[in-house]
């Protein structure tokens, strides 16, 4: 049996989506499972679009999920070039030969009449498709052409009344009816050629056993069987991977929020749980855990597996994934990843006085209720606020009107009477418990209420802690002021 062997063919057009890379990694994910290879392949045919910018941003994209591959435009290999741009003499060789077996012709219709023809078919209601017009020019009349300068077009010569039959791993057996294609333009007339011919060439060439995409191009399949069987070149297997759609069932676009794996990791996603995320979208996992490691998700990776319907790209799920990831990691390692988000952080002064170590404590304090990375500069200014009157909420100045709260408020300072770790803290607010017969809520509640105006909040110790003795006395103090001033007690 032949090694296998996937690809991942961008068009260098854009940034790398949700869609391309769940597309890139079901074609890792199958190559890892099978012990295949996988080709990162680029296609820039496209000039226009085409764009180095684009493709080094894809790279970026799918090394960033952590996907890797055997050959491609940046690692090279034995059956480069992997850019489709440096491949235009092989394309020119096949089409050569087509030409010469009169599986193609030249075209010499100029846009203007096509869309002329295209209209008018259109006004009748006909089949959408090429007239045929230059289907049997004679040798003179495409020399005579050729020589007044006019650049054709090749176009494949569509065989009638022929039925294709696709044996798509995901979606069965798919047939297409070849009356419906029309012959179809495989080199442009600046020599370049279309997706359809150059994808059947490269793949062949490249030696690809199974062809794992978006339905989308399902459509495109039966123009390049017809390639395939003219070239005699055996086919690969097919498998067409069903659309994302949004949770309001619609298909993925930029209303549905971030689109591209950059954003992703901009916006705080750890590339485990994308990669985790994406590999749930449209394959089902055995059993009920969903939460798996690269290695868990190639074990268990199959085709058979793999859904005919769409997904849908349910954002907290990924939210939940990406926080159960997030907690998973040791503050150790946390602490650095969260740098890059407080870079522009409003509280900077701030944050750079701290040390590493209360840095650290921060970090603890709030990481349980981070969802995503960025969500530490929500966490991190909720700390470093003044406490202001504006501060409190209303829930909070319920809790710190009701009775006896000044009383806790005092003892408690009296007790703080020295700087100390979260530990020497807890210790403290457990005397206060225990000494004044409360219990912990009637402690807890008031003094996160005086100390932060809010109700709820990251762990009381460490916030303690984070802002040092004076820093908490001073907060106790404006609290004690203001309800002073408003009960006259
Ligand atoms: N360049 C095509 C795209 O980006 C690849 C399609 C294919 O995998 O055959 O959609």
């Amino acid at each position: 049996m032949k090694a296998i062997k996937v690809r991942f063919a961008p068009s260098p057009t854009g940034p790398l989506h949700i869609g391309g890379a769940r597309s890139a990694l079901f074609n890792f994910l199958f190559a890892a499972h099978e012990r295949g290879k996988m080709v990162l392949r680029i296609e820039d045919t496209d000039l226009d679009r085409s764009d180095r910018v684009y493709e080094e941003e894809i790279i970026a994209s799918l090394r960033w999920l952590g996907l890797t591959w055997d050959e491609g435009v940046d690692v090279g290999g034995e059956n480069g070039p992997y850019r489709q741009t440096e491949r235009l003499d092989i394309y020119d060789q096949y089409a050569k030969k087509l030409l010469a077996e009169d599986k193609a012709y030249y075209c010499f219709c100029q846009p203007e009449e096509l869309e002329a023809e295209r209209q008018l078919s259109g006004e009748k209601g006909d089949m959408i498709g090429y007239s045929g017009k230059c289907r049997s020019l004679s040798k003179e009349e495409i020399e005579e052409k050729i020589a007044q300068g006019i650049k054709p077009t090749i176009r494949f010569r569509v065989p009638e009344h022929k039925v294709l039959v696709v044996d798509d791993l995901v979606r069965g057996s798919v047939m297409f009816e070849t009356d419906l294609l029309g012959d179809y333009i495989i080199v442009k007339s600046d020599g370049i050629p279309t997706y359809n011919f150059a994808v059947v060439i490269d793949d062949n060439l490249m030696g690809i056993t199974h062809v794992i995409r978006a339905e989308e191009h399902l459509s495109n399949t039966p123009r390049q069987l017809l390639i395939y069987d003219a070239l005699g070149f055996e086919l690969p297997k097919f498998a067409h991977i069903s659309l994302i759609l949004g949770s309001d069932k619609q298909k993925m676009s930029k209303r549905h929020g971030a689109t591209s794996v950059l954003q992703y990791r901009e916006n705080g996603y750890l590339p485990e749980a994308l990669f985790n995320f994406l590999s749930l979208l449209g394959w089902s996992a055995e059993g009920e855990n969903e939460i798996l490691s690269a290695a868990e998700i190639i074990k268990q990776f199959s085709l058979e597996k793999v859904s005919k319907s769409p997904a849908v790209f349910d954002v907290d799920k990924l939210n939940w994934l990406n926080s159960q990831y997030i907690k998973k990691l040791s503050i150790d390692e946390l602490a650095p990843m969260l740098k890059p988000f407080l870079q522009d952080f409003i509280y900077q002064d701030e944050l750079s006085r701290l040390t590493e170590e209360q840095y650290l404590l921060l970090v603890a304090a709030v990481h349980d209720r981070l969802v995503s990375l960025k969500d530490i500069v929500r966490e991190a200014a909720a700390i470093f606020a003044p406490l202001t009157d504006k501060s409190y909420e209303a829930e909070a100045w319920q809790v710190l009107n009701e009775p006896g709260v000044p009383q806790v408020l005092e003892a408690f300072k009296s007790q703080m009477t020295t700087a100390g770790d979260v530990e020497f803290i807890k210790q403290v607010i457990k005397k206060l418990i225990k000494e004044n017969k409360l219990k912990p809520k009637d402690v807890y509640m008031p003094l996160r209420c005086a100390l932060s105006g809010v109700t709820h909040g990251p762990e009381l110790p460490y916030l303690i802690s984070i802002w040092g003795l004076d820093e908490t006395i001073r907060r106790i103090d404006y609290t004690l002021e203001k309800i002073k001033k408003v009960t006259g007690s």
